[in-house]
């Protein structure tokens, strides 16, 4: 029951900009960020400042949407919501939470205090029309540089989405149709299409393209 045609997700690293496949991002991350200057071995006993972990997010039944984020073992999840909310899913002010299996976590909470290497955690915004994410903690690791919160490692290219009704690229998509699976539009078939532009959101490269009001 995928919402859209499976495609191989791309993605590119934010450190050299290069492009890598999804399944070779994780290692080619690891070598990458050596170069700069972050030192998998030696987490244990330094500085809490300097300690980062690295997270997989992706989009739940949705994995051609993903990032790699680098965030402080000092940031607090409150700040990984607003990152994902400015990066991927604010629409409108919805709620949002964090669980390790099923059990909410506050987002006054350190990282440091709840993330261990491999585990699994999941994210919800907006609790009616949700869009659901997981994330999992690849390692912990020390870096000499102090950066932002949470910062952006690498993340997917803009799936290329087929219009539904020819062969030609999406750009638009139907919220009264999408729950069918199908409304999404190439620029020529928006003229055709008889829902009305008041059901038409455009498409973005985000897991809640096409939800609610979400314009990107
Ligand atoms: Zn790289
Ligand atoms: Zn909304
Ligand atoms: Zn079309
Ligand atoms: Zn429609």
């Amino acid at each position: 029951m995928s919402r859209k045609p499976r495609i191989t997700s791309k993605g590119t690293c934010a450190l050299c900009k290069s492009t890598f496949d999804k399944s070779g991002m994780t290692k080619h991350l690891q070598s990458c960020m050596k170069k700069n200057s972050i030192d998998f071995s030696s987490a244990e006993g330094e500085s809490p400042s300097l300690r980062f972990y690295h997270l997989v997010v992706e989009g739940h039944h949705l994995p051609e949407y993903w990032m790699h984020l680098k965030i402080s073992s000092q940031a607090r999840f409150g700040d990984l919501d607003g990152f994902l909310r400015e990066v991927w899913v604010e629409c409108c002010g919805h709620l949002s939470a964090f669980y390790i299996e099923r059990e909410e976590i506050g987002m006054n909470r350190k990282f440091a205090h709840v993330l261990q290497p491999e585990m699994k955690l999941s994210y919800e915004y907006d609790f009616g029309s949700t869009t659901e994410l997981t994330l999992k903690v690849v390692s912990e690791f020390k870096s000499d540089t102090k950066t932002a919160e949470v910062e952006m490692l690498a993340r997917n290219d803009p799936p290329q989405i087929k219009c539904s009704y020819c062969n030609n690229r999406a750009t638009r998509i139907c919220t009264e149709c999408s729950y069918e699976g199908t409304g999404w539009l190439c620029d020529g078939c928006v003229e055709d299409h008889e829902c009305g532009e008041d059901m038409l959101l455009p498409v973005v490269n985000s897991p809640r393209t096409g939800v609610c009001g979400y314009v990107g």
